[in-house]
């Protein structure tokens, strides 16, 4: 029997597009050096600014994520600056390979898979040596779902002569973050995540001692050359020929941000963080990161007992329920289950979610899980 059902995209990456975005991107193309798409680039800027909580511009990238977090150490540093990469997971360790690419000296700060740090930790490792210029950190670590306290980092940075720089990516437009009131230097993040668009665009501000010495540094990267960029962005215009489909997308998507209102969004995703929180510990399942305000908003991931892997669970959900999961990035492969919830999601996509994992897994649990996870969505909402 064929399966009569909906393919539902519970991944970090890419997320449900809504029709609205879809159809958007379907009219003609516009011309990306004419008036029409000019003013499209114009009001997307003055959003995007909005939605980084910043007064300086928004970088627009066509390149998926790792794209800005290329354009940053780049940009920012110069080969053999020294720099402090806190990492807890796979795209902690990103930071390390685009560093070293870029011929940095980093000095690594490494938690366990799941941790966060704690801002003290980081003011340890910036007093012990008073070369280091740079910190680069994740907001949200998508490997774990861990929330790093960026904001308390941020205090401490803002005070020394060293750039923060947040990949944001599993963050911005999913729980809130204000570049310029904490104080970050640097913040980017990739349109398939919160963003409710394809993948193929990032984005990437910098505060103006972060432009200073973005100025200040000769040797950059031709592709990704922010002092270029920020030129044409003041004409609204890119450096190179604009991922046009993508920015007419951009701007239905902002569009519906604000119209929902920003401050609703991030309760919806608060509020299916409870949800699916409580569905998979209702399975009896480990929530891998379980202190109250170290997890993130836009996905729950569960560590798997040896004798049940993550694989074959998400590979049952998609073929019998058509719900995509992911199991565990690297070494963590088959020992995590991430459950996304970030973007173009509602209860019913999460609870369609919950229900075919408890069907996935070896024993089924009760039908108790959705009670609890609806009775902590509308906590949650009520709250
Ligand atoms: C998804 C993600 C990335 C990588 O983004 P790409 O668009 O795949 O390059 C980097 N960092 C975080 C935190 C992410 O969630």
């Amino acid at each position: 029997m064929p399966s009569i059902q909906a393919t539902r995209m519970l991944t970090p990456g890419p997320t449900p597009i809504p029709d609205r975005v879809r159809l958007a991107m379907a009219a003609p193309l516009p011309h990306h050096r004419k008036e029409p798409f000019k003013k499209i680039l114009a009001e997307n800027q003055s959003m995007l600014k909005k939605l980084f909580c910043t007064k300086t511009p928004v970088i627009p990238l066509a390149s998926s994520g790792t794209g800005a977090m290329t354009a940053a150490a780049f940009n920012l540093f110069a080969p053999g600056e020294k720099v402090l990469i806190a990492t807890a997971g796979y795209f902690g360790d990103r930071w390390v390979d685009i560093a070293k690419m870029r011929g940095l000296d980093p000095v690594i700060l490494r938690k366990d898979a799941g941790e966060t740090f704690e801002p003290e930790e980081i003011r340890a490792a910036l007093d012990t040596d008073s070369s280091i210029c740079g910190v680069f950190i994740q907001i949200s670590e998508t490997s774990t779902g861990a929330l790093h306290p960026v904001q308390e980092i941020a205090a401490i940075t803002r005070e020394r002569d060293i750039l923060l720089v947040a990949d944001g990516i599993s963050a911005v437009s999913i729980s809130p973050v204000e570049m310029d009131a904490w104080g970050i230097d640097c913040l980017l993040t990739g349109s398939q995540k919160g963003l409710m668009l394809p993948p193929g665009m990032a984005f990437i501000a910098l505060s103006p001692r972060a432009w200073k010495k973005a100025e200040e540094n000769r040797q950059q990267c031709y592709y990704f050359d922010l002092i270029q960029e920020r030129a044409n962005c003041a004409k609204n215009q890119t450096h190179y020929t604009s991922p046009i489909s993508l920015m007419v997308g951009l701007h239905e998507a902002l569009t519906m941000l604000f119209e929902y209102g920003l401050e609703h969004i991030y309760k919806k995703q608060w509020a299916l963080t409870q949800l699916t929180r409580a569905g998979l510990e209702a399975m009896g399942l480990d929530l891998m990161v379980k202190k109250e305000g170290c997890y993130t908003w836009g996905l729950t991931s569960v560590r798997m007992p040896d004798n049940m892997p993550a694989g074959p669970i998400v590979a049952r959900a998609y073929k019998d329920f058509g719900v995509i999961l992911t199991a565990g990035q690297g070494a963590l492969k088959d020992k995590v289950l991430r459950v996304a919830h970030m973007g173009w999601v509602d209860w019913a996509d999460m609870t369609a979610g919950l229900h075919a994992i408890a069907m996935s897994l070896p024993e089924k649990p009760s039908g108790a899980y959705l009670e609890a996870a609806l009775d902590a969505y509308h906590k949650a909402l009520d709250a």
